[in-house]
């Protein structure tokens, strides 16, 4: 199998382009204020002051990312992962889809098993070779019993300490939409972790599991946490580069995993104290 994407060189349509949706602020800190968001017209610059982030924990053991889309997790995420990878932790994937529809130029029976593919080269990259794919449609995931009884029968099996995913508020901070699968997946997801620890919840879903501690989200508005991944940054974008496909069909600076990465990470090191910092919204 190929993976070459069809149509090389067209111009990615919006619809193409939104099934990732990461954040598109611009961001500039201004110094030890009190936490507060200025936000400003889209297209002009704005200040985003996170204030108050504390250190994301890392005594714990086994983390189970949960996600919509390949390169999900890559958009932000992959670089800490890599950390924690490399501390001796274990990390599993599971991706609800395939991400069959996330790239117009190409049908999605040809493009499901591609990113698939993607996805699991992109997990080497960051030290994770566990991942598991759940089905679901791209683009049209229903948040409801089904998806819950999924997630909480994949916790179960699991059995994490923690639970990454990425932003499933409506919004990435300002004048954004972020997307139905996101969105669907987050709340569901934490629907899940409560689910899960429920002997009598999906009793033919596996053994109850209580021991997640917290769901923590990248990307999201309301950060609460940073993790210095000054030292395996480039391992996440490697992580993301591996999107080959996808990213061939992408425009910008979406398209180049460094500078994409590079400017949050950079602007939250500077907050925090390093050169290079992810940031999540730990919930739990
Ligand atoms: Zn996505």
């Amino acid at each position: 199998m190929g993976l070459k994407a069809t149509g090389v060189g067209r111009v990615p349509d919006a619809s193409e382009r939104s099934h990732t949706d990461p954040p598109r602020i611009s961001v500039r800190f201004r110094g030890p204020t009190p936490c507060r968001r200025a936000r400003g017209r889209r297209g002009v610059a704005y200040s985003l002051v996170v204030a108050d982030l504390d250190t994301f924990p890392e005594d714990w053991t086994r983390a189970l990312a949960v996600v919509a889309h390949p390169d999900d997790m890559e958009y932000g995420a992959a670089a800490a992962v890599a950390r924690w990878t490399g501390q001796g932790k274990s990390v599993t994937y599971a991706l609800v889809t395939d991400g069959e529809a996330g790239i117009s130029s190409m049908p999605p029976a040809e493009a499901g098993p591609i990113r698939r593919a993607e996805q699991i080269a992109g997990c080497r990259e960051v030290g994770v070779d566990q991942v598991e794919f759940l089905g679901h449609p791209d683009g049209a995931i229903a948040e409801g019993l089904e998806l819950r009884a999924d997630l909480a029968a994949i916790i179960r099996r699991h059995r994490p300490d923690v639970v990454i995913s990425i932003n499933f508020r409506e919004s990435w901070g300002g004048p954004s939409w972020n997307h139905a699968d996101h969105r669907a997946v987050g709340r569901a997801l934490l629907d899940a972790v409560r689910d899960a620890a429920n002997r009598w919840l999906f009793t033919d879903r596996g053994e109850a599991w209580a021991g997640v501690r917290f769901v923590a989200f990248s990307g999201s508005p309301s950060p609460t946490h940073w993790v210095d991944v000054t030292d395996s940054f480039d391992a996440g974008v490697r992580s993301l580069a591996c999107h080959n496909a996808y990213l061939r069909a992408l425009e910008g600076d979406m398209a180049s995993p460094d500078a994409f990465l590079r400017g949050p990470a950079a602007a939250t090191g500077e907050r925090v104290g390093v050169d290079l910092a992810a940031a999540f919204e730990v919930i739990g």
